[in-house]
């Protein structure tokens, strides 16, 4: 997950000072350690983590938190604030011409996710019943053209091209004219990129952005390097005047550093995150939601975002219904799965929950898609008749079960122990909703919690 080693830091500093009645101002100074540590670490740049730590200490030793009833509380929320605003207050939406076509152009170094995300911006136009246009600028790697018009097939959105004889100021020229002859709102320029930053490439580009006038230079960083997309997207900043930044591969192993250093750093605002290799993998980037996720408060509104855009509503209502009435059958469990599946990586789905990421064994490999992929295949490996009455499996059934779905019979006992829980905690809820108040699910997992 992003920013996990962070987030778990801070959690603990914060869940310490929400213990405490009363604070001392040295419990906030003690916290502030921590907290300037847990940045560090996480690979923020230092001035911005000594900023940071100053203001949020300024407000946090203040009279009015240090006497309130819940001063641990109001530390965090003081936390919460200044971190949003550290990476940019209020979302930032992408610029629209007033006059089509509007365009958009992506510039970042070799490997960023330039095409890749142009393709992924494309998507989200589209889906917006939007008609965009990709042009192919990156004209120095040999694959560069054929990867961005396999995208656009992928997507049914056409490329424009004039393979890698013209130089990519004429084709974004040309491919402008083009845009607007055939009715085109949106034209999305894939740029080259380099290992480094170089003269010739950042020439290239401002004449690029001279000739077609970008409503937005949108620098495609990758959140991996950490500091080193800092000091990438302050040189194409002074270079190019950059108007947003997405920040790809925030699934990856990164440390988040670079999230809470960019804007800080460069005033470049991250308008959306690169969440995977998938066309559907981009989030619009919100400040606010980001640093709650931090703070292990969750980020519910973009899950229910998610849910919205991929889950059949149909599907939704008929299940409530039924679980409701509790004749929730393994077979709606199947159809369950497959709808979480659809959200995205579980993982990344259990950070968007508030307080998961404190849930032990539902980190990484636990919960991870090759599980679920598991119980698919046990449940799969039923008959009509077991997967509507579990009851029917007996031993022998088990062993075939597990035996057809290459699982074992513990695995198949697990599963069938769990959906029996889940079932009876269904009963209990339709049938006395109100005695189930304080008894907050005891004991009760999700089938595919270990
Ligand atoms: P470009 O050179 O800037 O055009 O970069 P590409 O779009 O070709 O991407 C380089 C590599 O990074 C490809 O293998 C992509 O699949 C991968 N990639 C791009 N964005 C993401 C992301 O958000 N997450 C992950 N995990 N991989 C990404
Ligand atoms: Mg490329």
């Amino acid at each position: 997950m992003v920013f996990e080693g962070l987030a778990n830091r801070l959690q603990d500093t914060f869940n310490r000072l929400r213990g405490k009645g009363k604070l001392s101002e040295s419990d906030v100074a003690e916290a502030m350690r921590e907290v300037r540590l847990a940045l560090l670490e996480a690979d923020v740049n230092f001035k911005v983590v000594k900023d940071f730590v100053a203001k949020v200490k300024e407000r946090a030793v203040g009279q009015e938190v240090l006497q309130s009833l819940t001063p641990g509380q109001h530390v965090i929320k003081i936390v919460n604030e200044e971190l949003t605003e550290l990476m940019g207050g209020a979302q930032s939406k992408l610029a629209i011409s007033p006059k089509a076509p509007t365009v958009y152009m992506m510039v970042g170094l070799q490997g960023a996710g330039k095409t890749t995300h142009t393709g992924k911006l494309a998507r989200l136009l589209q889906k917006d019943h939007k008609k965009p246009l990709l042009v192919a600028c990156d004209i120095y790697r040999p694959a560069a053209i054929k990867q961005l018009q396999v995208l656009g097939e992928q997507l049914d959105v056409p490329v424009f091209s004039l393979g890698n004889e013209v130089s990519p100021v004429e084709i974004a020229r040309q491919a402008l004219e083009h845009a607007k002859s055939y009715g085109h709102d949106y034209v999305l320029i894939d740029t080259a990129g380099r290992l480094h930053i170089d003269e010739a490439l950042m020439d290239e580009l401002k004449q690029i952005k001279e000739t077609v006038q970008p409503n937005e230079i949108l620098l495609v960083v990758d959140a991996m390097t950490g500091q080193d997309a800092v000091n990438v997207a302050e040189s194409f900043n002074t270079q190019l005047d950059v108007t947003g930044a997405i920040l790809t591969k925030l699934d990856g192993d990164t440390r988040g550093g670079a999230a809470l250093s960019i804007r800080a750093v460069t005033g470049t605002q991250i308008k959306f995150a690169g969440t995977g290799e998938k066309i559907d993998a981009i989030e619009p980037f919100h400040p606010d939601r980001m640093a709650s996720r931090i703070l292990g408060m969750g980020d519910v509104l973009t899950l229910i975002e998610k849910a919205q855009a991929s889950i059949d509503k149909d599907k939704a209502i008929d299940l409530e219904r039924k679980m409701r009435n509790a004749d929730f059958t393994l077979d709606d469990f199947l159809d369950q799965l497959q709808q979480v599946k659809q959200l995205g990586p579980l993982d990344q789905i259990m950070g968007m929950l508030p307080g998961m990421n404190k849930v032990k064994g539902l980190q990484n490999a636990n919960v991870d898609d090759k599980q679920i992929g598991r119980i698919e295949a046990i449940i799969r490996s039923m008959t009509p008749t077991e997967r509507t009455e579990p009851g029917v499996i007996n031993s022998s059934r088990r062993k075939r079960i597990a035996a057809g779905s290459g699982t074992s019979v513990q695995e198949v006992n697990r599963l069938l122990k769990q959906f029996e829980e889940m079932q009876k905690m269904m009963k209990q809820f339709s049938g006395m909703a109100k005695k189930m108040k304080g008894k907050k699910g005891k004991g009760f997992k999700l089938p595919f919690m270990p």
